[in-house]
Formats: C-alpha cells, sequence, structure tokens
C-alpha cells in the first residue's frame, strides 16, 4: 500500500507509537521526537555554504567575506570575529552580532587526572544545559594523564536531554528537552579547539545523534570539510536506530559507527535500551555490519559492563555468537568495554574484576577485538548527565 503521509506526518505516526509501546512497561518512555522549543539564534555554522555567501551580500558585504570568515571560524581557533583583524575595524561588530550569537555559557566545569579532563557543563541560550568532556593523554611532565603519544579527544553532546530512556543513564532519566542546532554542535568542538589540538571527536555525550539526525550529519560535514577534521577521528554512537544507520551508511561519511548494545538478547536488552522493543539485538547487529561493509570502518560495539546484570560469562558467548553469526566473522567488530559509572541512586554498579576478565578472555577466545575503556574522570561524576542532573537538583533546592 503507497503511504501517501509527509515525511513529518510519518515522523509523528512513528514517534507516537514508539511511546504507546514503551508506555506499557516502563515508567519513562522513549521519546523519539523533540518537544516543541524556541530555535536557538542562527550561527554561522547553521548556514549552507550558499547561504553563508548570501547573508555576507545581504549585509552589504563583498561575496569574498564568506570565504575569509569561513576560514576564520572553521580553521582557526577563535571564534570571536572582532579578533579578526584582516576584516574591516568597522564591520567586525556587525558580523559579531548577526552571525555569532554565544551559544554556549559554561556554567560548571570539573577537572580531574591531574587537569587533564576537564568536564563542562554549558547552559544553552534558553537556559537548557549540556555536557562536553576534554580529555587529553600523554601529556608532558603531567603522569595522570597516561603514556603514549599525545592526543586529545572531545566526547560531547547531540541533544539536551535524550529521550532514549536508558535506564541505567542520567541523561535518559532526564528525559528529552531538545535537539541541539548545527551550531551549538559544532560550538562544543569549537570551545575544545580553544585549548587542545583534538585528535578525536566522539558524539558520546548527552543524546542520541541519529534521533537528531539532519544536524548532526550537517556539524559532521563541516568538522571533516570546513574544519579539516578527518573521519578516522570522528565517532559517532547510536543505541541502533536502524533505519538512520542505514541512511548514514549511504552519507559517503566514513566516520566510526559505535553501536551501545549493552546486551546480546533481547529479553535483556528491551529492559537496559527500551528502543530495543522496536529494533531488536539482530536487526541492530545487522545494520552495524552492513555499516561496516558500506564505508570500511570497524564498528564499535559499546557494552557497559553492570555487575550481575549483563556481565555473566554466557553473556560474553552470547555475544560472541550475536557478532560473529550469520558469516559476518570478527574483523568487522571491536567490542568496548565500560565499566559502569554508577548514577546516584542507582542499583546498578561496575562489574567485579574478576567477571570484567573473564567476559575479555571469553571473547578473546573467539578472536574479537576488545578493550575495556578507561575510566577517566570517574571522580567527576564523569558519565554523560550528571552534571547536569547535579545541577538541576541543585538549582530546585536552592
Ligand atoms: S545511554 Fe545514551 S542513548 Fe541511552 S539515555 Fe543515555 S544518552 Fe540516551
Amino acid at each position: 500500500m503507497t503511504d501517501h503521509r509527509s515525511e513529518a506526518e510519518r515522523a509523528a505516526a512513528e514517534a507516537e507509537e514508539l511511546e504507546r509501546h514503551a508506555r506499557a512497561g516502563r515508567v519513562r518512555p522513549v521519546v523519539f521526537k523533540a518537544p516543541a522549543a524556541p530555535a536557538p539564534p542562527t550561527h554561522w555554522a547553521d548556514l549552507k555554504p550558499a547561504e553563508r555567501v548570501a547573508a555576507v551580500l545581504a549585509a552589504g558585504l563583498p561575496k569574498f567575506r564568506a570565504a575569509q570568515i569561513d576560514r576564520h571560524y572553521f580553521r582557526s581557533n577563535s571564534d570571536d570575529p572582532t579578533r579578526w583583524t584582516d576584516l574591516p575595524t568597522a564591520v567586525r561588530t556587525d558580523i559579531a552580532r548577526d552571525f555569532f550569537p554565544r551559544l554556549l555559557t559554561p556554567i560548571r566545569v570539573q577537572t580531574a587526572d591531574a587537569g587533564t579532563t576537564v568536564k563542562t557543563l554549558w547552559r544553552l541560550h534558553d537556559g537548557q544545559m549540556i555536557e562536553s568532556v576534554l580529555m587529553r593523554y600523554g601529556v608532558p611532565g603531567v603522569p595522570a594523564s597516561g603514556s603514549g603519544r599525545q592526543r586529545a579527544t572531545l566526547c560531547f553532546s547531540s541533544q539536551a536531554g535524550c529521550g532514549m530512556a536508558c535506564p541505567f543513564c542520567a541523561t535518559g532519566q532526564g528525559g528529552l528537552r531538545r535537539n541541539l542546532s548545527t551550531g551549538e554542535i559544532v560550538a562544543q568542538v569549537k570551545e575544545a579547539q580553544k585549548v587542545a589540538r583534538l585528535t578525536n571527536v566522539v558524539l558520546m555525550g548527552m543524546g542520541e545523534p541519529l534521533a537528531n539526525y539532519k544536524r548532526v550529519v550537517r556539524a559532521l560535514r563541516l568538522m571533516t570539510g570546513e574544519m579539516g577534521l578527518s573521519a578516522r577521528g570522528i565517532t559517532v554512537s547510536t543505541v541502533g536506530l536502524v533505519p538512520r544507520m542505514r541512511e548514514l551508511a549511504a552519507e559517503g561519511l566514513p566516520v566510526t559507527l559505535a553501536v551501545s548494545l549493552h546486551a546480546p538478547d533481547d529479553e535483556l536488552r528491551d529492559t537496559l535500551v527500551p528502543v530495543n522493543q522496536r529494533f531488536g539485538v539482530r536487526e541492530v547487529v545487522g545494520a552495524a555490519h552492513e555499516y561496516f561493509q558500506a564505508t570500511g570502518r570497524r564498528v564499535s560495539i559499546e557494552y557497559a559492563l553492570i555487575r550481575d546484570v549483563n556481565d555473566q560469562a554466557a553473556r560474553a558467548d552470547a555475544l560472541a555468537d550475536l557478532l560473529a553469526g550469520g558469516g559476518r566473522g570478527t574483523g568487522w567488530v571491536h567490542v568496548n568495554l565500560i565499566p559502569l559509572n554508577p548514577t546516584p541512586g542507582s542499583r546498578w554498579t561496575a562489574s567485579r574484576p574478576r567477571d570484567a576478565d573473564e567476559f575479555v578472555r571469553r571473547l578473546e577466545r573467539r578472536r574479537i577485538a576488545v578493550t575495556i575503556r578507561d575510566t577517566r574522570g570517574r571522580e567527576i561524576d564523569g558519565a554523560c548527565g550528571q552534571l547536569a542532573a547535579a545541577e538541576r537538583s541543585g538549582a530546585a533546592s536552592r
């Protein structure tokens, strides 16, 4: 039967169906569609290249200023037009006012690992809050930053809050507040670039990136294009929104896909990652493998190890069967085990070291590449959403 509904109508129906489905079984429903919210002020990074040219012409500036502004904003470490001295003094303030509204205001900064891990809570124009974490490694003279070559990773957000309702996650417990604009996503990277040369950026902070698909993809195009970041250093996470995973595979953007699996069986994953009720583990892993085939990028499977919940030896074997099954083999995938960083009041906690070791051993025995993620920033409410949750409850009690 032909579906005559518009894309928006289909999305609304899909969102409604998901919410109805989720309401039947849990306290917080999965929410796909962001609540209506006033749009953030339009920023230079929100405009497509042709719109940027049109904007400078409309402002009475010659066309070449668009490329000049692009170079300053996307390629330098400065996001302040008043310092771009090759622009006429008279127009710098106008450019700042018209194209570079302040999108992020830092309201809390926490550091750990001798200052090489920095977590920032940002306030957006409408009072919503997001988080980003900058982790620098191999900093000379700072043993706490680890050994090896110098590198810097930014973990940043795609939405204010998250609608995916994963019960072990502080962000999920707070619900979805709104989608970030492309400008707000890119601005987090720009802020980090002021203090470090980024080697990796990972969209693994607040939010489900593929639920804010268009703005995220535009941000990825800016990062790999105008900003000159290597697609190989960019990771996009998802809980497994299968249609969007397929779309991303076709974008021609060879970024790394990280799939938050957390369980190898539908029964458990339905609880840990509620959207699994819509896209089951086999479908998700199948789409992840298709992503590898389309892009040549090895997929990362994220698996938070939760004591006595998903860390049993039998589940390690089931995970190996799932990943290598269907003739997929093991070369397409890498498993990233994450010691759970419990959220306040949560009934879940991190696995015992011996259980984590056994989990690793069983995957390795099946020749599946596996690592245990370091636990940078643990002492600073490192798991996404904890800082925002603390700020909100603090504000409520003030
Ligand atoms: S774990 Fe990720 S997808 Fe799940 S609720 Fe938290 S931010 Fe959203």
